[in-house]
C-alpha cells in the first residue's frame, strides 16, 4: 500500500481521535494532527499512538492562516481529512461567535491554504491531492415520521447556529472546488458514538450520570430520533471516501440505526442493570427526568448512505445494540479517562446534554 502524508485538523476530538488511531493503527499513512485544544479536545485520547512515529501533533488553530501555511509546506499534505470544529449545539445557541469564527471562517483560512499550496504542487503531486471536508446531516433540517432519508439531494435547512456555520463551510468547500478545481469532497455523518466520546454528549452523560446515581436528564418528550453511527466505523468510511472517493462529490455516511433519545437512555439504563447493577436502585431507569426542550430542536435526523454503498462498497455494519454495549463497558472500565474532564470542567451541569 502507497504510504500517504495526511494532514488531520480537529484530531484531539472524538471522531478525529478515532480517524487518526484508525490511520496509525491500521494503515501506513503519516500523520499530522493540527488541533487548537478547545474544551472539546483530549490529548489522552491519542494515547496509543503518541509513541509512534509515523504520527506528530501541533497545537494551533485553523483560523492563523499564516501558521497553517507554514505548516502545509512544511509538513507537505497529499490529503488533508478537516474536522476541527465547533460542534455542541447548545453551546451554538449560548454563544455563536466561536462556531462562526472556526466552522466558516476556520474551513475558508484552510481552504484558501490548501489553495495556494496545491497550485505549488507539480501535476504528480497535485493528481493525488485532496481535501476532505468532515460534515453533518444537521445541515438538511429535519425530517418528520414518514419523510424519506436525508439523501445527498436533499436541500440545506439548517436549525442551529451550529448547523448553520457548517452548512456555510459546506457551501465553501463546493464552491472552492467548483471555481478553483480545488480537488475537494464532503462527507455528512449522522451521530456519532463510541469510546472517548466527550462526556456532555448524550450517551456518555447518561453513562456516567447513572454511575453517579445522578439525574438523567432527557430532552422535551425524548421522541426526538437520531440516527447513531458506531465512530470507528465513521473513521473507516471517511478513510474510504478520502481514497476512493470521487473529487467534486458529497457521501452521507449512516449507520442504519433510527432510535429515539428515550430509547437510547433506556437501552443503556438496561445494559448498565446487566453489567453494573446498581445497589440502591431497582434500575437505573428510576433515575430518568424529563427536561425542558432546546429551542428549535430537531426532531428527526435520518440518513440514506445507498450512494456509499453502491459507489464504494461501503455500509455500517456494527449493531447499535452492540456497539453500546462496548461503548457503556469501556465507559465503566475507563474512569482514569472521563474522570479528569468531569472534575475539570463539569461541562455537563452548565450545558448538559447534547444530541
Ligand atoms: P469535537 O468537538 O469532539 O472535536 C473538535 C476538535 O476540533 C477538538 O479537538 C477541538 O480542539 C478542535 N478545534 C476546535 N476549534 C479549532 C480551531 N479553531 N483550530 C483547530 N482545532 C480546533 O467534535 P467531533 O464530534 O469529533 O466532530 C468532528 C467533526 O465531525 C466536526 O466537524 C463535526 O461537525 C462533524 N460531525 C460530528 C458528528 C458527531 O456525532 N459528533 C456527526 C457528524 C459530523
Amino acid at each position: 500500500m502507497q504510504q500517504s502524508r495526511i494532514l488531520v485538523t480537529g484530531g484531539a476530538g472524538f471522531i478525529g481521535s478515532a480517524l487518526v488511531r484508525f490511520l496509525i493503527h491500521q494503515t501506513n499513512s503519516i500523520v499530522l494532527n493540527v488541533d487548537k485544544l478547545t474544551y472539546a479536545a483530549n490529548l489522552a485520547s491519542l494515547d496509543s499512538v503518541a509513541d509512534v512515529s509515523r504520527y506528530s501533533f501541533i497545537q494551533a488553530d485553523i483560523c492563523d492562516q499564516q501558521k497553517m501555511m507554514e505548516l502545509f509546506f512544511a509538513f507537505k499534505p497529499e490529503k488533508i481529512i478537516h474536522l476541527a470544529a465547533e460542534s455542541h449545539v447548545d453551546r451554538s445557541i449560548d454563544g455563536p461567535s466561536t462556531f462562526i469564527q472556526t466552522n466558516i471562517i476556520g474551513t475558508y483560512n484552510l481552504l484558501e491554504v490548501a489553495r495556494q499550496y496545491y497550485s505549488s504542487l507539480p501535476s504528480k503531486k497535485r493528481a493525488l491531492f485532496r481535501f476532505h471536508h468532515v460534515s453533518t446531516d444537521e445541515v438538511y433540517g429535519d425530517l418528520s415520521k414518514d419523510d424519506f432519508p436525508f439523501s445527498e439531494a436533499h436541500r440545506y435547512e439548517p436549525s442551529s447556529p451550529y448547523s448553520a456555520s457548517k452548512a456555510a463551510s459546506d457551501h465553501l468547500v463546493r464552491a472552492w472546488n467548483r471555481t478553483y478545481k480545488l480537488p475537494c469532497s464532503i462527507s455528512n455523518c449522522s451521530n456519532n458514538y463510541g469510546p472517548f466520546h466527550f462526556p456532555e454528549k448524550l450517551i456518555p452523560l447518561t453513562i456516567i450520570n447513572a454511575l453517579h446515581h445522578k439525574a438523567i436528564p432527557v430532552f422535551g418528550d425524548g421522541l426526538q430520533i437520531r440516527d447513531w453511527l458506531f465512530v470507528e466505523e465513521h473513521a473507516e468510511a471517511i478513510y474510504r471516501i478520502v481514497t476512493q472517493g470521487k473529487v467534486g462529490e458529497t457521501y452521507n455516511v449512516g449507520g442504519n440505526s433510527e432510535r429515539t433519545n428515550i430509547e437510547v437512555v433506556r437501552a443503556i439504563c438496561n445494559i448498565l442493570d446487566k453489567l453494573k447493577p446498581s445497589k440502591t436502585l431497582g434500575s437505573y431507569k428510576e433515575l430518568i427526568q424529563f427536561v425542558t426542550d432546546r429551542p428549535g430542536h430537531d426532531r428527526r435526523y435520518a440518513i440514506d448512505s445507498s450512494k456509499l454503498d453502491n459507489a464504494l462498497n461501503w455500509q455500517a455494519s456494527v449493531k447499535f445494540e452492540e456497539g453500546l454495549e462496548h461503548t457503556v463497558s469501556w465507559f465503566i472500565n475507563n474512569e482514569h479517562w472521563w474522570r479528569p474532564i468531569i472534575d475539570s470542567q463539569d461541562a455537563t451541569k452548565r450545558y448538559g446534554v447534547d444530541v
